[in-house]
């Protein structure tokens, strides 16, 4: 007999062994794993008090009672470290702690074993079915009892907590109630078969009816809450930890699923009723959703959008997306999003409004920029121009002849420069005054200006003396031209004093046409112009000399340097 046990208990410790073998190499979750050598765990504690009634040999009774009891003292501690990664306190589980953690069990496993001098069981009647226990029974129970309490604490620190996410308060309720079974069971056997040994009958199966009820527990966790279904709870906790609210209904608008991100906004429960039209008309939001919500009720299957208002305290915005759920051409539901959109909004309105400042701005901008150039205009006008007589001034004159007379000797293209000055004018001044001065100065330009074609520039040269650039002209028609200017100014009376007085002035013209280019050569401008202002000055000069009122015309014979 004791051979075919012995032949048995082999065997089943190889399939065992095998068992093991296939579940460590299997392609399952190591929350799987973990399960499942809790249960086999929690198996042997009644296979082993069934063994030890099975048995007739006392050594392998209490080989059975040895077993029974260092599994359990193991158990305890996978209890304990299966609670603390369940309770996020993994913390505990470093290297040198997890061995403090492991020695009490260890060494309540070795006192187990070792059972020194019978102290912690020994027979009664040369055998182990009924059997007394000893001191070291009791502390084994301490040390097995500290690891229940200790998990359990653990448990209440975590069902207390705020910050616990609700599924995982439930898991751990579900849990700690299993711990409580199991450690109710297991004191009550203790205490009826132990300690009231001597006056009660024995109660058998009390632990393993508290190892079952536990294990019940602990099943129901990992069904309720899918434990086990890994992608399932990562989609939860994504869900749940989401910013963007989820409701997702039927196509008869239960509630289905609802997570975390909602629950400040509305109070929603899955299998609820949910009605958008009530739920938009609550009074802290102020959207008018006139035209969603016929849109939401009448047509189910359309992709709808809109923007929310909420009033409370501070105002929210949210954009709402509803999307259906179709699922073969059926319409089986719909999505609800919400997205909180307020700091969106709250940029999009700043940048509008400092658009509008900027457009503001803008426009001022453009008002100012007209301004400016009119004011630029003028002032270019004023740079060009004499501000008494309006004509042209010498410096308008002299940058433009450079350019001009350059040209003009390269192309051969005759020209001439009058050199204008008023006869006697001094005494104009001195019989009249200067401001009648000014009005004969102006009157002899005008007078002037009438007389010459689009292309001919007349500019002040300074005082009361003119220069007049003819273009394209000859010598005989330059002078002809300043015949018709010394008798046009003749004859013309300039009135002034309302028109009481009228005065007449003459002029002399030193005049320079240029129609021979053999000897001109402009290859420095500045230094060219200014030899043929000295040029039309003398001739000017030598008019006056020669009695004034007529012109005197330049002989001229060049002395610009030659360059190449
Ligand atoms: P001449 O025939 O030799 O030219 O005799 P003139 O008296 O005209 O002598 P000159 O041309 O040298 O003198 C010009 C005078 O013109 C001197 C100055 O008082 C006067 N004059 C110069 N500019 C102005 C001006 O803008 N307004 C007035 N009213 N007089 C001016
Ligand atoms: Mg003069
Ligand atoms: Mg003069």
């Amino acid at each position: 007999m004791g051979v075919l046990i012995s032949y048995d208990l082999v065997l089943v410790c190889l399939l065992f062994i095998v068992f093991i073998y296939m579940f460590i190499t299997s392609e399952i979750t190591s929350m799987h794993k973990v399960y499942f050598m809790f249960h086999m765990s929690m198996m042997l504690w009644p296979l082993c008090q069934f063994a030890i009634r099975m048995m007739e040999s006392p050594s392998l009774q209490l080989f059975f009672v040895k077993a029974g009891f260092a599994n359990l003292s193991l158990l305890v501690v996978g209890w304990l470290v299966f609670t603390m990664f369940l309770t996020g306190r993994t913390g505990y589980l470093q290297y040198k702690r997890s061995l403090l953690l492991l020695l009490p069990a260890l060494l309540a496993a070795f006192t187990v074993m070792e059972n020194p001098s019978g102290l912690f069981v020994s027979q009664v009647h040369n055998s182990f079915i009924q059997r007394s226990y000893g001191t070291l029974f009791w502390f084994v129970i301490v040390v097995l009892l500290g690891y229940l309490l200790v998990s359990l604490y653990l448990m209440v620190r975590t069902l207390v907590a705020e910050d616990t996410a609700p599924r995982l308060k439930k898991q751990v309720t579900l849990l700690f109630t299993g711990i409580a079974i199991l450690s109710v069971f297991a004191l009550s056997d203790v205490f009826f078969n132990v300690v009231m040994a001597g006056w009660l009958p024995v109660i058998p199966g009390l632990t393993s009816l508290g190892i079952l009820l536990s294990d019940l527990c602990f099943i129901m966790t990992i069904y309720r809450y899918n434990a086990f279904n890994v992608v399932q709870i990562a989609h939860q906790d994504i869900i749940d930890t989401m910013e963007l609210g989820i409701l997702v209904l039927d196509e008869d608008e239960t509630i289905l699923e609802v997570n975390q991100a909602l629950s400040p906004l509305c109070k929603l429960q899955v299998g609820e009723h949910f009605d958008m039209k009530t739920y938009v008309a609550q009074e802290h939001i102020i959207t008018h959703c006139k035209k969603f919500l016929p849109i939401y009720q009448e047509a189910p299957e359309r992709r709808v959008e809109f923007e929310l208002t909420y009033l409370e305290g501070k105002l929210q915005h949210f954009m709402v997306h509803v999307m259906p759920i179709i699922v073969q051409g059926i319409r089986v539901g719909r999505i609800i999003t919400l997205q909180d959109v307020t700091e969106f909004r709250r940029l999009v309105d700043e940048t509008y409004l400092q658009n509008m400042s900027l457009h503001e701005q803008n426009q001022s901008l453009i008002v100012v920029q007209d301004e400016l150039s009119q004011v630029n205009r003028k002032l270019e006008q004023m740079a060009l121009t004499d501000s008494l007589t309006g004509c042209y001034n010498r410096h308008y004159l002299t940058q433009y002849l450079e350019q001009e007379l350059m040209k003009n000797v390269k192309l051969q293209m005759p020209f001439a420069i009058f050199l204008i000055d008023i006869d006697f004018f001094k005494s104009v001044n001195d019989q009249y005054g200067h401001i009648v001065g000014d009005e004969v100065i102006c009157g002899t330009m005008d007078a002037i200006k009438s007389t010459l074609r689009h292309g001919d520039v007349l500019a002040r040269y300074g005082g009361e003396e003119f220069m007049v650039y003819v273009p394209n002209t000859g010598r005989t028609q330059a002078i002809a031209l300043a015949e018709r200017l010394k008798t046009i100014v003749a004859t013309n009376q300039v009135l002034t004093d309302n028109n009481a007085t009228s005065i007449s002035v003459t002029i002399s013209i030193g005049l320079l046409p240029i129609d021979d280019f053999a000897n001109e050569y402009a290859d420095i401008p500045k230094a060219y112009l200014n030899e043929l202002f000295v040029s039309v000055d003398e001739a000017l000069y030598q008019a006056k000399k020669e009695g004034r009122n007529r012109i005197n015309t330049v002989v001229r014979k060049s002395t610009s340097p030659r360059l190449s």
